[in-house]
């Protein structure tokens, strides 16, 4: 087989669906296939903060909106003929679908598409929204006692224009004997569909939920009952993407709605760290009901020159003290120790000094005790940690970022250390090609209700990367430099943490709102 033959055969499409809207309810399989992509050709309803997880030189295409506004948008023949072109030109492409690709979404069109073609394809199928949406309102969609089917139904054709209709009589007639149904496409039509639903014989009583932007910081629910959910939505200017459910079950919501209730429910939270580090801070927000954009205003790549940090590992024995300022600090110093062919018991006798307990923590990772961990980057802090009388005349090692402040080996020498090594072990660069037009978007637009910063040069970055300063924004700082750097950078900095800790950001951020101190 040629080389040629052998990549044509490797590309293929895959129908991918994204979730209904909050970015973590893509599944495992659909994440994976997304980071592998070559090729993605994404809708509007796909999250953003989704695509932003793409491989950074993934292709991205975007396939505009569909329904009303044509503008923009890309004809589905012309769609599927993309598909096509792309996978044979052996390429990794990855379709991404709102909810779930096969449902509503033309999935079913372009897999005939890609089978008349002989294209390889593969389908993800994804949380539709028709499911998603009931849930976050707090509806169960079928019941032991009160619902035996659900019917998932298009709100958009017009019977009175012939077009292909749905069958209203027959599904209100099977939804009095206790199913649900629910209705996608259906803001436009909302009450000339629910009149339809009532003339059927629907009593008009029946409760009737339309919730919008399910699973994102914008959802918006209204309860209602089938006679009164139209006029209560455009109280409310319900409109597109929003499901709209109606049948006895729909009446659950008022016991049921849990979402309202999570502390951080429509909120929007920027976390600027590293995309390496960001996750687990991102998550632990989500876990919070947030939603999470993760804009990474700082990545780390290797120091300019390994010198100083190579000739401090190979006299590694002789320091007394080795100091570090950060978990990336460790990671960095612990990887070139292996690289080198060294062993971690070369460390010696040296103690160990952690700045801060996440610092601490990384090196308890690799069962490295810690003598002394001032909580904060204060020099003075430091001193005191290691007690003044292990500083004169020993010697000292700080692996550390490229570029760091100078305060602390100074004091140091001040104070009588026989010798202060710095050797950097990692650099911090600002990342290429970060969202920054649709962070600033989001910040005009007022979406935004906190900017976390977990150092100072998260808060610098941003500020350069936007362009602008903070003024306007709202921001939680992990500790008392970084929160004066925000707001020397115009920042109204709002949570600062008693403990320095991500842990410790993450829930007084949580207490912040819950406090209801964060009404926009
Ligand atoms: N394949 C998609 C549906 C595409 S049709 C899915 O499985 O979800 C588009 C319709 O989906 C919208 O008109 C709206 O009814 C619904 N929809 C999509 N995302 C939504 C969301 N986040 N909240 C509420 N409705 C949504």
């Amino acid at each position: 087989m040629t080389a040629r033959a052998t990549k044509q055969n490797r590309g293929r499409v895959f129908l991918v669906g994204a979730g209904p809207g909050a970015s973590d309810l893509i599944t495992i399989r659909g994440a994976d296939v997304l980071s592998r992509a070559e090729v993605v050709i994404y809708d509007n309803l796909v999250s953003p903060e989704l695509i932003s997880h793409a491989p950074p030189n993934a292709e991205l295409i975007y396939a505009g909106k569909r329904g009303g506004d044509s503008k923009k948008s890309i004809e589905q023949s012309e769609l599927n003929a993309m598909l096509i072109a792309h996978a044979r030109k052996g390429r990794v492409v990855v379709r991404l679908k709102g909810g779930d690709p096969f449902i509503f979404g033309r999935g079913g069109e372009e897999a005939e598409a890609l089978a008349r073609a002989r294209v390889e394809f593969e389908v993800v199928p994804g949380v539709t929204s028709a499911i998603a949406g009931p849930a976050f309102a707090g509806v169960p969609l079928t019941h032991r006692e009160h619902g035996s089917f659900v019917a998932f139904v298009t709100g958009h054709e017009d019977e009175s224009k012939g077009a292909s209709a749905v069958p209203w009589d027959d599904l209100v007639a099977a939804t009095r004997h206790g199913g649900t149904l629910v209705i996608l496409m259906g803001t436009a039509r909302m009450r000339a569909t629910l009149d339809r639903i009532r003339a059927a014989g629907l009593p008009p009583e029946t409760p009737a939920v339309a919730v919008q932007w399910a699973t994102t910081a914008a959802q918006k629910t209204v309860s209602a009952t089938l006679a009164t959910l139209a006029d209560a939505s455009a109280l409310e200017e319900i409109s597109a993407p929003a499901v709209i459910v109606v049948g006895e079950l729909a009446g659950m919501r008022e016991s049921l709605k849990w979402v309202e209730r999570t502390p951080l429910f429509g909120r929007t939270i920027v976390v600027t760290r590293a995309r390496a580090s960001a996750s687990e801070f991102a998550t632990a927000l989500r876990r919070l009901g947030a939603e999470v954009v993760e804009f990474p205003t700082i990545e780390t790549a290797p120091p300019t020159s390994h010198a100083a940090l190579d000739r401090a590992i190979k006299r590694v024995a002789s320091f007394d003290w080795i100091i570090f300022t950060s978990a990336m600090g460790v990671e960095s110093f612990i990887e070139r120790l292996k690289s080198r062919g060294r062993d971690i018991r070369g460390l010696g006798r040296a103690s160990i000094a952690a700045i801060g307990p996440v610092t601490a923590a990384r090196l308890a990772d690799y069962a490295l005790q810690v003598a002394a961990v001032p909580d904060e980057y204060r020099a003075e802090n430091i001193i005191t940690a290691i007690g003044i009388k292990q500083i004169r005349g020993k010697r000292f090692l700080i692996p550390r970022a490229e570029v760091a402040r100078e305060a602390l080996p100074q004091i140091l020498r001040d104070k009588g250390a026989k010798g202060v090594v710095v050797a950097p072990a990692y650099r911090t660069v600002k990342p290429k090609g970060a969202q920054i037009a649709r962070m600033s978007e989001r910040i005009a637009s007022g979406k935004i209700d906190l900017v976390t910063f977990t150092s100072s040069s998260t808060v610098t970055n941003f500020c350069e990367l936007i362009g602008t300063s903070g003024k306007g924004l709202r921001a939680a700082a992990i500790g008392p430099i970084t929160a004066a750097t925000a707001e020397e950078g115009g920042f109204e900095v709002v949570v600062k943490p008693r403990k320095y800790t991500i842990e410790a950001l993450t829930v007084e951020i949580g207490e912040y709102f819950a406090k209801g101190k964060g009404k926009r």
